[in-house]
């Protein structure tokens, strides 16, 4: 019988899922809206548009979990990080690419593949579709079948209106923080970082002229008042952040005995300890202003960033309870999502996605059950946190932090990384192993 798989959306998840099944002999069908219509943040006509930076981030494989994960991919086979690298253009240690060349030649090669059909259309709903469907429409995914996947999922796409930085816990000056709950309840999962009235004025002066990133039309609705940016709540008067997310009552400061002028609380992030969130500094800062601004405060003077505060229109699947770790729906096997839309944040996340539903779909061809993956791969750790229940689930980057730690004996963040990093292409290597026997 004929393999066939359905693929909405033609972006970053979609191509590479359908390069992947294509190249392995199944029929797919790809539906992409684009020329038909455009979302807010897409202009051009091509496949796997990349709509805003033509950064890949790092390539260091052994320091940076976007690095690595670009790597696991390239084991893998990823069309798409090939084309990345043939299409790279010079930024140091990072694959940036030139951004027309990328999506031309992505396209060219979904189109001359005589396994896709790419239809022009915009999908409504999933009812319209039997057999393996794979949706990766993105971030953006439009109204009508936005309600559509409500429907299936019994879930809301969330807004994200604007997110809180997310910074190593090994990177927190701890002569300049305390770690403590606010007036003592809790149990010791926040880090305070202490201002005096001097770098409280400072770093509020900063925050106000600091530069911030250009706002689309779209990403001005109302929908992001709920969640107001650290900045804007700053113009709001000199005192309002010490009413809000710099509120010092009830944090005593170990080495005076007394509440500081102003205190950011950091909360832990992750089960180990490894990542902690700047609670209440959403931002729209340019990143590198944040890095400026936020160390200004001088526990974070060396702080250094998991994931920095974003503010855009950002619609996801709350996927824990919804999704499994292999991408597919727990209540129909057959129904896969890929893509930013799943809760993972970031172009090359987006595309492993893709590469991940594509695999789990090939094994479910060959009568073998999806990957199971730990955290000891970016990928693995990826998948398992999308379906692992959290209070506060928000889309997250490839990172370290989400990687299983490694204990070390002496404190060598750079050695554990590499560690870490040689452990994950030595799993990767032996799942390529496997699949190669198997699909
Ligand atoms: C404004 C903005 C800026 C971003 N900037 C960055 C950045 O600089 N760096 C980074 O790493 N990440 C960035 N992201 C996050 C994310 O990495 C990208 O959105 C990425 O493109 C997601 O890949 P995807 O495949 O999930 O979705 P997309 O690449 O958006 O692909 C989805 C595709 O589905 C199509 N589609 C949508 N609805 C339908 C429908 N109903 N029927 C048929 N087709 C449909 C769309 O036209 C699109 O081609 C940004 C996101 C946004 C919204």
């Amino acid at each position: 019988m004929e393999k066939t798989v359905s693929i909405i959306g033609g972006g970053l998840a979609g191509c590479e899922c359908a390069l992947f099944l294509a190249d392995h002999g199944v029929k797919v069908k790809l539906y992409e809206i684009k020329p038909i219509k455009y979302t807010p943040a897409h202009h051009s006509e091509s496949l796997a548009e990349l709509v805003c930076s033509n950064s890949l981030k790092s390539n260091d494989i052994y320091g940076n979990a976007c690095g690595l994960l670009k790597e696991e991919m390239r084991i893998l086979g990823s069309s798409l990080i090939k084309i990345a690298d043939q299409t790279k253009v010079p930024a140091g240690n990072a694959l940036a690419v030139n951004r027309e060349e990328f999506s031309t030649r992505v396209t060219n090669l979904v189109k001359s593949n005589t396994n896709i059909e790419v239809i022009a259309k915009e999908v409504t709903s999933l009812d319209d579709f039997d057999g393996h469907l794979v949706v990766a429409t993105g971030p953006l995914t439009t109204d009508d079948l936005a309600k559509s996947i409500f429907a299936v999922t019994g879930q809301k796409m969330f807004f994200f209106d604007a997110a809180a930085p997310i910074i190593s816990a090994d990177s927190i000056d701890m002569e300049s923080a305390f770690v403590g709950d606010r007036w003592d309840k809790g149990n010791g999962d926040h880090i305070n970082c202490p201002m005096n009235k001097e770098e409280y004025e400072k770093f509020l002066t900063e925050l106000l002229s600091a530069n911030r990133a250009e706002q689309k039309d779209f990403e001005n609705s109302s929908v992001f008042e709920g969640c107001m940016p650290v900045e804007v709540m700053a113009s709001r008067g000199v005192d309002t952040l010490r009413f809000g997310p710099l509120k010092p009552a009830g944090l005593t400061d170990p080495k005076t005995g007394r509440w500081p002028y102003a205190c950011l609380q950091l909360r832990r992030e992750d089960k180990d300890g490894q990542m902690y969130n700047l609670v209440g500094f959403q931002t729209n800062l340019l990143w590198g202003e944040q890095k400026r601004v936020f160390g200004l405060i001088p526990a974070l003077k060396n702080a250094e960033y998991y994931r920095y505060g974003v503010m855009h229109k950002n619609s996801y699947i709350r996927s824990p309870g919804i999704l499994s770790a292999d991408f597919s729906l727990i209540k129909n096997d057959k129904i896969f999502f890929a893509g930013q839309i799943t809760g993972v944040e970031g172009y090359v996340e987006s595309m492993a996605s893709g590469l991940l539903v594509a695999i789990n779909i090939l094994l479910h061809f060959a009568n073998k059950p999806s990957l199971e993956l730990d955290n000891t791969t970016v990928l693995g750790a990826l998948s398992n946190y999308i379906a692992t229940p959290s209070p506060d689930f928000q889309p997250m980057n490839a990172n370290f932090g989400i990687l299983k730690n490694i204990e070390m004996v002496k404190k060598d963040k750079a050695l554990k990384k590499r560690l870490q990093a040689e452990r994950s292409l030595e799993v990767v290597k032996e799942i390529k192993k496997y699949l190669d026997e198997t699909i």
